[in-house]
C-alpha cells in the first residue's frame, strides 16, 4: 500500500490494518448518505475479499427504501430509529445504543459512514468506542462556521477525531484535514461518490410523473428549489421563500418547481408561503433519477443542499447557493454556483441581476466535475484493499 499506517497515528485508535477478508459495515440513514454510499456498497459486494454488511439507522426511513429501490440494495440490518419529533439528539443516542449490540453480534473490522449526518456521527462513536476502525467518507468539508450548517460542521469535526481513514473528495478537502492535524497517510483524496452514483441513476428512464411536470412547464423558465436545512428554519427560510415567490410573480417566463422536504418545519413554512400560486408547484420529494432530469431541464437550480451542489458540475446547471458560506468552494470557483447570501435585500437583487444579465445561466454547461470523475467507489475499494492485505503491498 501506498502509504502504510502505523499504529500509533493520532486518529488510529490503535488499529494498523484490517485483515483479510475484512468485514466491512457501512451504515446510513439519510437519503444523501445512501446516494452516495451506494456506489461504494455495489463496489464492495463485488470485491470477494469482502464481507459487507448494510446497515441503516432509518433516520429518514420515508427518503430510504426509493433510492435503495434505485440502486437494488437491502439493508441486512434496519435499526429503525426514526420516531415522532426526533431531534439530533434522539437520532444519536438511539443510532449509538442500537449499533452498539449490532457490533457486538456482527463484530466488523471496520465501519463506513459518510458526511456529516447524527447517524454518521453515531456510527464514528460506537465504533471509536468498541476500537474498531472507522472510514469517513466525504471527511474534509468545512466552511469554518460551526453554525453553518447546523449541526453538520460540528458533527464532520467530530467524526474527523473518531476516524481512521479519511476518504477526501477534493485536494481542498485534504488540506483542510491537514489543518487539524490529520495525518497525511489517513487521508485518500478520493473523489466525491455522488459523481459515481449520477452515472448509476441516470441510466434509469424518468417517470411518467417527472415528464408530466416538464410539459407543465414546457416554454417556461424552469426554477428548481430546494430547502430544508435546519440553521434556515424560521425567519431566513420565511424570507427567502418570500423573495421568491415574489420573484415568479414579477416574472410571467418563469416556473417554480419545489420538490418540499419531508421535514415538518419545512413543509409549513413552505405551504405558508408559496401553496395555491400561480406557476409554483410544491411537489413531494422526487426519486432520485427524477430529480437529475429536473435538474437537468432547469433554467436555474436553489438550493441549500450540499448533495445537490456536489451533483450540479455533473448535470451543468447554474446553482444559487441558498447559504452565507458554502463548504463546497469548488463548485463556486468552476462557475457552476453562486453565493445567493444570508440576506433577503441583496438576495432579490442577486435574483433580479441573473434574470435580466443571464450571461451566467447560459454559460454553465455539463463539465468535468470538481469534486469527481466517476469512480471514487472504485478508490475507496482500493484503499480498503491495500489496508486489508498489507502483506501484498
Ligand atoms: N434529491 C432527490 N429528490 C428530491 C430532492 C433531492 O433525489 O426531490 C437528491 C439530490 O439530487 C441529492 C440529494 O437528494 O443527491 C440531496 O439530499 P438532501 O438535500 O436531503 O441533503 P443534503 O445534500 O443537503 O445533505
Amino acid at each position: 500500500m501506498e502509504k502504510p499506517l502505523e499504529g500509533n497515528e493520532q486518529g488510529s485508535n490503535g488499529r494498523s490494518a484490517v485483515k483479510a477478508a475484512a468485514k466491512i459495515l457501512v451504515l446510513f440513514g439519510t437519503r444523501p448518505e445512501a446516494i452516495k454510499l451506494a456506489p461504494v456498497i455495489l463496489e464492495l459486494k463485488k470485491a470477494t475479499h469482502f464481507e459487507t454488511v448494510v446497515v441503516s439507522s432509518g433516520q429518514h426511513k420515508e427518503f430510504l427504501s426509493p433510492v435503495l429501490k434505485v440502486f437494488e440494495i437491502e439493508p441486512d440490518h434496519d435499526l429503525e430509529v426514526m420516531r415522532e419529533n426526533q431531534t439530533p439528539n434522539t437520532v444519536l443516542a438511539d443510532t449509538v445504543i442500537k449499533l452498539d449490540s449490532l457490533l457486538e453480534s456482527e463484530a466488523p473490522d471496520l465501519i463506513l459512514v459518510q458526511g456529516a449526518t447524527s447517524t454518521a456521527l453515531a456510527g464514528a462513536l460506537a465504533g471509536f468506542n468498541r476500537d474498531i476502525a472507522v472510514g469517513h467518507i466525504e471527511a474534509g468539508l468545512r466552511t469554518g462556521d460551526l453554525r453553518c450548517p447546523f449541526p453538520e460542521e460540528m458533527n464532520r469535526r467530530l467524526i474527523t477525531q473518531a476516524a481512521t481513514f479519511h476518504f477526501a473528495p477534493t485536494a481542498q478537502n485534504r488540506q483542510n484535514l491537514l489543518k487539524e492535524s490529520v495525518s497525511d497517510k489517513q487521508i485518500f483524496v478520493t473523489g466525491n461518490t455522488v459523481v459515481d452514483a449520477i452515472d448509476i441513476a441516470r441510466k434509469k428512464k424518468p417517470s411518467g410523473q417527472v415528464v408530466k411536470v416538464l410539459e407543465m412547464t414546457e416554454g417556461k423558465k424552469r426554477v428548481v428549489l430546494t430547502m430544508h436545512r435546519r440553521e434556515s428554519f424560521r425567519k431566513r427560510m420565511r424570507e427567502y421563500l418570500t423573495e421568491i415567490g415574489d420573484f415568479v410573480e414579477r416574472h410571467e417566463e418563469v416556473a417554480l418547481i419545489f420538490p418540499v422536504h419531508l421535514n415538518p418545519a419545512a413543509r409549513k413554512i413552505a405551504t405558508d408561503i408559496l401553496a395555491e400560486r400561480n406557476r409554483i408547484l410544491l411537489l413531494e420529494p422526487l426519486h432520485y433519477p427524477d430529480f437529475l432530469h429536473l435538474m437537468e431541464n432547469s433554467w436555474i437550480i436553489l438550493t441549500d443542499s450540499g448533495g445537490i451542489i456536489d451533483e450540479a458540475p455533473s448535470i451543468g446547471r447554474p446553482v444559487l447557493i441558498l447559504q452565507a458560506k458554502t463548504e463546497r468552494a469548488e463548485a463556486v470557483m468552476c462557475g457552476v454556483a453562486r453565493l445567493a447570501g444570508a440576506e433577503p435585500e441583496p438576495f432579490r437583487e442577486v435574483l433580479e441581476n441573473t434574470y435580466f444579465a443571464d450571461s451566467w445561466i447560459n454559460s454553465v454547461k455539463p463539465m468535468q466535475n470538481p469534486f469527481g470523475a466517476g469512480d471514487s467507489a472504485k478508490k475507496i475499494v482500493e484503499v480498503l484493499t491495500g489496508i486489508s492485505r498489507p502483506a501484498e503491498v
